[in-house]
């Protein structure tokens, strides 16, 4: 019965290891968005959860906008 049990226990560690590794994908990337890309300053909360994948503070956000538009006259 020992190896049933064995067996088992072996289950559940690779179950909460993919749960880990998830977990650890999930909160990596949640870091990352964590602070603008362009001046580093922290990108509110409800500015990461409004904006999909958010990367830029709003003010880097206008500024990169505003020259995309200028470059494209
Ligand atoms: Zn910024």
């Amino acid at each position: 019965m020992d190896a049933v049990d064995h067996a088992q226990r072996l289950a559940e560690q690779d179950l909460q290891r993919a749960l880990d590794t998830n977990k650890a994908k999930f909160v990596g990337q949640d870091v990352d968005f964590m602070h603008c890309l362009e001046c580093g300053v922290e990108i509110p909360k409800a500015r990461r959860e409004a904006i999909h994948c958010c990367k830029y503070c709003v003010d880097c956000q206008e500024l990169i906008e505003h020259k995309a538009k200028h470059y494209r006259k």
